[in-house]
């Protein structure tokens, strides 16, 4: 992967808008951008985006290569539970505690 500069203040989808301190982009141009990257690469469909780079029903399984290179963290509280998350992140940390409730009795 390119390594992505620091923000310059400017939007990063190239509009030439102000962003605010410390952001890439004027507030909703990240999701046009990845929309408009999307269409542009492919087909506009995110099954496209998968089968151009392996994955899918044959292939990759996306899922555990995001935990694999460790951009995902499995929940890993449960066995077997499919929840994941950005390592360390606060919607990671309130899925796990949903395992400590009592689950009925
Ligand atoms: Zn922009
Ligand atoms: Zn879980």
């Amino acid at each position: 992967m390119t390594e992505i500069p620091a923000p310059t203040g400017e939007c990063f989808c190239g509009c030439g808008s102000d962003a605010r301190p410390g952001n890439y982009f004027r507030q909703g141009h990240d999701k046009k951008a990845e929309g408009d990257l999307n269409a542009l690469y492919h087909g506009d469909r995110v099954v496209q985006r998968l089968v151009d780079r392996g994955y899918g029903p044959g292939g990759h399984n996306l899922h555990q290569a995001a935990i694999d290179v460790g951009v995902r963290e499995a929940c890993g509280v449960v066995e077997g539970c499919p929840a994941s998350g950005r390592p360390g992140s606060a919607e990671l940390r309130r899925h796990r505690a949903t395992h400590t409730r009592p689950a009925g009795s």
